[in-house]
């Protein structure tokens, strides 16, 4: 009933109702509008499509369907943060479920009301329903994990705003320019920003259009994230199973834990050769695009490049030694009950840290050199010297992972170290030979990796371990061959991407 409230305050009185199906209807007759709840285990998606009139475009019939495969994620997100939460606890596993399926439902029928997404709602005081969600997570001031205030508590100014600009009623088409006019005129007073579909992916180039995201900036948003991450994985520990579960449950909860920061960090790689923008027509009042500041992509380089220290990618043995492999008939079948294990390993049926530090490191330096962000800095700076380069870019994470030392690094640290400097020269190789990458950019990686390759010569790779020595060589062979015109990318061998555990 969120949507009433919306269509309340937006003049409508009554307009939005909800009832129980009457006795003896077909929920497939067109005359009623219906709201399916399907009950399955496997991953599945809600969606809310509706029917419309192609004479004028009017929506004549909604069919939402709410799938519960989501409050099972709910709930693996609840009891991955339950060892931080300890007994008291401020709100209960269902609690959340249930506050993520009232907005998430009020997503759903907003689709049917003739709404798109909105994936820049969240981080501009959660405006609207239309956007995806993450559960807020806070740390009061004693240092104690808070979900009271997880999921929104109901629609927000933007979806008022929509409402209105969708179904007020004009006597003439005049009325209606000059009144639409005016909703947008009061949307941008108001500072209510839309931006949808494509433009909030990874590749994205606006900090605040991040999907799974809470906060007002994206920089607020990973420093509370980071924070939060930490405690819950000092935390994390067998209370994250309830009685009667097998420790393999432990590989999706800890997965939640360990990606707590992952979207935030998506939207702080986004201010890198970042451009906010806006869908303005002619004579609006916004401006049209406006680059990312110097000093906002200078310090989203400096946040990134902290969470790629090893202290924050490392996993500790004590959570390592709890994660065994599924039991018989566990991750497949009648018995499977969700993700089976989103972390993946390499070595069988041990569970790698290393290798999923390894892979989140990639992830995150692929998407800082995702080929158009790296071409929108090439050009940015090329235009306008104050805007960082790709060079200083390149330097910057090249110093922070092969020329840091891997000296006074326990033995686990030592190897995410490693796991780093690969990700790094991988995702360089590649941009190196990414045929979406401009010849400037191409130039600027390719003078980065010959740098790279001389502080990599053998009388220089003798200093650390054995493994360092080996690890460097092969870094080493693996540029020549790139220099040669040989690089093989497949022969390059990378981790898993992490999958998605819905957040
Ligand atoms: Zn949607």
């Amino acid at each position: 009933m969120w949507w009433n409230q919306v269509f309340e305050k937006a003049g409508f009185r009554d307009a939005f109702q909800i009832r129980d199906l009457p006795d003896g209807a077909n929920p497939l007759d067109a005359r009623y509008n219906v709201l399916h709840w399907v009950h399955r285990r496997e991953r599945g998606p809600s969606v809310g499509p509706n029917y419309r009139d192609p004479r004028t475009g009017e929506i004549v019939r909604a069919i939402v369907r709410m799938d519960s495969y989501r409050s099972l994620v709910n709930h693996d997100i609840w009891m991955g943060f339950r060892p931080a939460l300890g007994q008291g606890a401020d709100a209960t596993s269902e609690q959340m479920a249930m506050a993520r399926r009232r907005q998430h439902s009020a997503h759903e029928i907003g689709h049917t009301l003739g709404l798109a997404h909105n994936f820049i709602a969240a981080a501009s005081d959660r405006a609207s329903v239309m956007d995806y969600p993450v559960a807020l997570a806070t740390l009061d001031d004693t240092g104690r994990v808070s979900l009271a205030n997880a999921y929104a508590p109901g629609p927000g100014a933007y979806d008022e705003i929509a409402i209105r600009y969708a179904y007020t009623w004009f006597p003439d088409a005049e009325a209606e320019r000059a009144g639409l006019a005016a909703i947008i005129a009061e949307a941008e007073d108001a500072g209510l920003r839309f931006i949808t579909g494509g433009h909030a992916g990874p590749r994205g180039s606006i900090p605040d259009a991040t999907t799974w995201v809470e906060g007002n900036g994206m920089f607020a948003a990973l420093e509370r994230t980071r924070a939060v991450r930490s405690v819950l994985i000092d935390a994390f520990d067998e209370r994250a199973l309830a009685a009667g579960e097998p420790h393999s449950v432990l590989n999706r909860r800890f997965a939640h834990v360990y990606l707590h920061h992952r979207s935030a960090l998506y939207g702080v790689i986004k201010h890198l050769g970042g451009l906010e923008f806006a869908y303005t027509l002619k004579d609006d009042t916004l401006e049209p695009t406006r680059r990312v500041p110097p000093v906002e992509q200078r310090r989203a380089l400096q946040a990134i490049i902290e969470t790629l220290a090893p202290a924050e990618l490392r996993i500790p043995d004590r959570v390592t030694a709890l994660i065994a492999p599924a039991p018989s008939g566990w991750d497949s079948g009648w018995q499977w009950d969700g993700d089976p294990a989103p972390l993946a390993s390499d070595s069988g049926d041990a569970f790698n840290p290393v290798y999923v530090a390894h892979a989140f490191a990639q992830e995150t330096l692929d998407a800082v050199l995702h080929a158009e962000r790296a071409n929108r800095i090439t050009h940015f700076h090329a235009t306008d010297p104050e805007q960082p380069s790709l060079d200083e870019v390149l330097t910057a994470l090249v110093e922070a992972t092969w020329v840091r030392s891997s000296r006074g690094l326990a033995g686990g640290d030592a190897a995410v170290l490693r796991g780093t400097q690969r990700a790094l020269l991988d995702a360089l190789l590649d941009l190196g030979g990414n045929e979406n990458a401009s010849a400037q950019t191409r130039a600027v990686v390719e003078r980065q990796l010959r740098a790279l390759q001389t502080s990599l010569r053998p009388a220089r790779r003798a200093l650390g371990s054995s493994a360092d020595a080996a690890h460097r060589a092969l870094a080493h062979r693996h540029i020549e061959r790139y220099l040669a015109g040989e690089d093989d990318p497949a022969d390059r061998p990378r981790p898993a991407p992490i999958p998605l555990p819905w957040p």
